[in-house]
């Protein structure tokens, strides 16, 4: 009966006490996040020379190492977020540069090279002949007559030129292939000293158009090759792309090879190599990335032409799979869908109040025909979970621009969280369509939205503009001549990306339309946006452990889970520091292959958000248990009083029992007492039983006695009253025997 009573309490001890060792708070530090952000990395640049040397220069190359590296910024920022007041950091690089001096044998290769990728102008499309012809008379406008009849008359294709350059980096100078690699070359020895003439050329997406740009000296970033050639002996032209054309870009772009002193020369080229790794090898994102959502466009293309234009216009001019295609391959891992919607200006009418005219050039306030696109429903509401991005485009008759004259598109910010975009509005003469398409436009101005920036923009940190007193930001700085690398987000007259496909060893061509440093760019921002969120995971998992008490060894798994997120960041950001971002030919999907910095930034993420959902697990659990716990241990305590009680009047029982027992004990001796007073007063009873007899009998004796007195009192009153007298007087005084004797 006892042990009964007593087993429930020590079983609910039992459990109290083992949750009692897992509250019992840590009060060790949490362990150090293994990374910083942001990542610092080394860049390693290799200027090549061809074509001339150092000696030309009145320097050795030890010495050109020297001047350059001096005169080259030594650190280079990557930035996203063109319109916030404090851009956000991607990484900083260490810029080390190496001056290779070609030997005989690679110079007398590209010679060869040159040759083989030069043209008769007379053999090149249509397209490209006309842009020969405006690039002539370009060169005789500014340089003079001297100049133009200098120009080479082959010319040659920059972009075969840079992929055999690259194939000649791999048998001549291996070590440097997967490098970022400048090839400052000077065309003069190769072309019969005239002035080298460089063209790309291709067609458009949709139609197969031909279309050509003549007179660049510089250009790069196809395939995953990290190339840049720039010849410091041609002449560059600013009026062939769209990028803003004054006299002062004429100047500030001179071939180096053109000034007089080797001083001026090398401070010349220092000045290509210095914005080369700004706005290409470093280039900075307009926009924070996403990661991992799914985007929605929204195309609405307004149509507010007569004489040309209409639905099969654009159907005929608009391919929505090669949109669709080029996205996904600049973000593999998000997620795209779009939605295309046609209007005339009639349906949509009200958007007219979004165009103003000025000098009869027809402007679109962005801000204005987002909102009202919004509210007329021209752009259509967006399912909830994804994130939209509309993209409006305007077809007219005329010359049409967003926000200001020469802007084909704009992609607007949000200005409620400038990280991010609004969305992108397109505005384009149908003539302008015709000729080249409105896929590939599309293509730039949604790549703008998810954050690329032009080849010939960037937030240049050695120039900080003052945005209010005591406040500035890195400037964003156009420099057109970048607008030569290829890509979609070149604002050059010819899309090469087109006809061009990333080359990678062992893969098959693929075809993105971004430049190397365009892919660079976002991947860099990509892997530094998962170990942003893995820091940030990693971070609550501490601080949740700390708040509920729990230790990583009370979980199963958790250890273990932090220490392979640690170890994945770690090696994220090694491979990060090697250029080794993303590869989006190994890709097999998220989590498939370990082998980028962006492979182990996500799995460190995905690690650490396990890890987080088993602390927030434990600690719910903890949690929804402490009522119950609460409810036990009240019970305890109700119990422990009820036992204290109970054990109190067990103790009173027990007194009172032992004091009934030593009463007890008190009354048998008592009783014994009265039995013996008792057995005493029995025989005094008797005796006294046998006196009383006796007296009786005395007494009835006496009565007789008196009767026989009395009687003979009658017979002789006088002489028997003294004798009677005596015998009454005698028996008080004296023992009956008297009496009895007597009688
Ligand atoms: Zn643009």
């Amino acid at each position: 009966m006892k042990v009964r009573t007593f087993s429930p309490i020590f079983v609910i001890a039992l459990v109290v006490s083992s949750f009692a060792v897992i509250w019992t708070p840590v009060g060790a530090e949490p362990s150090k996040a293994p990374i910083d952000l942001p990542i610092k990395a080394p860049l390693e640049v290799n200027v090549i020379l061809a074509g001339f040397s150092s000696r030309d220069l009145g320097v050795t190359p030890a010495e050109l190492e020297g001047l350059l590296s001096r005169l080259v910024r030594s650190e280079a920022v990557a930035y996203a977020g063109f319109f916030m007041e404090d851009p956000y950091v991607v990484a900083l690089f260490d810029v080390e540069l190496t001056v290779i001096e070609a030997d005989a044998r690679l110079n007398s290769e590209i010679r060869a090279l040159f040759g083989r990728v030069s043209y008769d102008p007379a053999a090149l499309p249509i397209d490209v002949r006309n842009s020969f012809v405006r690039y002539v008379s370009f060169v005789r406008e500014y340089y003079g007559t001297t100049f133009a009849i200098r120009l080479n008359d082959r010319m040659t294709d920059i972009a075969a030129l840079t992929l055999g350059l690259v194939s000649l980096t791999n048998r001549f100078l291996p070590q440097i292939t997967d490098g970022y690699n400048i090839y400052l070359i000077c065309g003069l020895p190769f072309t019969g000293n005239k002035f080298p003439v460089y063209f790309s050329a291709g067609q458009t997406v949709e139609r197969g158009n031909g279309i050509g740009a003549v007179g660049m000296n510089l250009y790069g970033g196809i395939g995953t090759y990290r190339y840049v050639v720039l010849d410091i002996c041609a002449i560059p032209n600013p009026f062939g792309n769209f990028a803003p054309k004054t006299e002062e870009d004429v100047e500030k772009y001179l071939p180096p090879a053109l000034y007089r002193g080797p001083r001026d020369q090398i401070q010349a080229i220092a000045m290509y190599v210095d914005e080369i790794i700004d706005n290409l090898f470093v280039k900075s994102l307009i926009y924070v990335p996403r990661y991992q959502v799914t985007f929605l466009f929204d195309v609405v293309v307004i149509d507010m032409t007569t004489t040309g234009g209409g639905l099969q216009f654009i159907v005929s001019n608009f391919i929505p799979e090669i949109f669709e295609s080029a996205m996904k391959w600049l973000m593999p891992y998000n997620f795209y869908t779009s939605r295309f919607h046609y209007r005339t200006i009639a349906e949509a009418a009200v958007m007219r109040q979004a165009i103003s005219v000025h000098r009869g050039i027809q402007i679109i306030d962005v801000e204005r025909a987002f909102t009202l696109a919004e509210r007329t429903g021209l752009i259509p509401p967006a399912p909830s979970g994804v994130t939209r991005i509309p993209v409006l485009i305007f077809l007219s008759d005329a010359d049409i621009y967003p926000s200001s004259p020469g802007t084909i598109g704009i992609a607007w910010p949000d200005l409620s969280d400038p990280r991010y975009p609004r969305g992108a509005v397109v505005g384009l003469n149908y003539r302008f369509v015709e000729r080249e398409g409105l896929t590939l436009v599309t293509i730039h101005e949604a790549a703008h939205t998810l954050g690329l920036a032009h080849p010939h923009d960037d937030l240049d940190e050695t120039d900080q503009e003052v945005i209010r007193p005591g406040k500035s930001k890195p400037q964003v700085k156009t420099r057109w001549v970048f607008s030569w690398a290829e890509t979609a987000m070149s604002y050059a007259d010819v899309p090469q990306v087109v006809n061009q496909r990333v080359i990678y060893p062992g893969a098959y061509p693929l075809r993105t339309y971004f430049s190397a440093f365009d892919l660079d760019a976002i991947d860099r921002a990509v892997v530094t946006l998962l170990l942003g969120y893995y820091l940030n995971y990693r971070e609550e998992v501490m601080k949740k452990l700390k708040e509920s008490g729990l230790r990583l060894e009370d979980i199963p798994e958790a250890e273990k889970l932090l220490r392979e997120a640690d170890k994945a960041a770690v090696n994220a950001v090694s491979l990060f520091r090697d250029h080794n971002y993303f590869d989006r030919f190994g890709f097999a999907g998220l989590g498939a292959q370990l082998e980028t910095a962006f492979d182990y930034a996500w799995k460190a993420l995905t690690d650490v958000i396990e890890l987080y959902d088993n602390v927030e697990g434990a600690r719910q659990a903890i949690e929804s248990t402490r009522p119950l716990i609460r409810k036990l241990e009240s019970e305890i305590s109700d119990l422990r009083s009820t036992v204290e009680s109970l054990k109190g009047r067990l103790d009173a029982a027990t007194a009172r029992a032992e004091q009934l027992q030593r009463s007890l004990s008190q009354e048998a001796q008592e009783r014994q007492r009265i039995q013996q007073e008792l057995e005493l007063t029995k025989s005094d009873l008797t005796r006294a039983r046998t006196e009383l007899e006796l007296t009786k009998n005395n007494l009835s004796a006496a009565r007789s006695e008196v009767n026989t007195y009395l009687m003979l009192a009658a017979a002789g009153m006088v002489a028997a009253a003294g004798s009677a007298a005596f015998a009454i007087a005698s028996r008080r005084g004296s023992r009956p025997r008297v009496l009895t004797s007597s009688t």
